[in-house]
């Protein structure tokens, strides 16, 4: 074991570059759509999409600080997401999704609600790389995050997984309130 100073104070006092941030480059005229949209965004060190992200792929992953990561991250959830979509208001969905959120409880005057709990569960869960990463396509890398409420008909709380895309600079958008269990 090494008990040497730097080792003793880098483990004390610096934070650990334990985030990267995915870097494109362009080296090449051939640039993939996917690799453009990491370009710039954040993920946990052990958490990130597979890299390099296909053959001759140019990207470089950078390590950056998990303050960073804290300065920088912010979620935003389109009012829209919740009314109308989740709670069908204009009866054009067929998800029946909003059947579930009647059961626990929950209309559409939650929305406002439903909308801040989800960022503010979502943005303290991404920060703390507690999400699971999706799929990947040329519209971007999307992540799921646990999010739990009260079940208000019962004792107990509920917890379902709220669909985010991830853009540059530690940003997560809400894709859909509840994209499964
Ligand atoms: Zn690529
Ligand atoms: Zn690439």
């Amino acid at each position: 074991m090494d008990f040497s100073l730097s080792n003793f104070l880098s483990g004390l006092w610096c934070e650990p570059y334990d985030w990267v941030k995915w870097v494109h480059r362009n080296l090449s005229d051939n640039h993939c759509p996917e690799c453009l949209m990491l370009d710039g965004c954040f993920f946990k060190g052990d958490n990130h999409p597979p890299h390099p992200h296909h053959p001759y792929c140019h990207c470089i992953l950078e390590n950056i600080m998990h303050s960073e990561v804290e300065a920088k991250a912010k979620v935003f959830a389109d009012y829209r997401k919740f009314d109308p979509y989740l709670f069908n208001t204009q009866g054009k969905e067929t998800h029946g999704k909003e059947k579930m959120f009647h059961s626990w409880g929950y209309d559409v005057t939650d929305s406002n609600y439903l909308k801040s709990e989800i960022e503010r569960q979502g943005l303290r869960k991404y920060i703390a790389g507690d999400y699971k990463l999706g799929f990947l396509n040329k519209y971007g890398q999307r992540i799921s995050i646990r999010i739990e409420i009260p079940n208000r008909n019962s004792n107990y709380n509920v917890s379902f997984n709220a669909g985010f895309m991830v853009y540059p600079n530690g940003e997560i958008r809400l894709n859909t309130p509840y994209g499964g269990k």
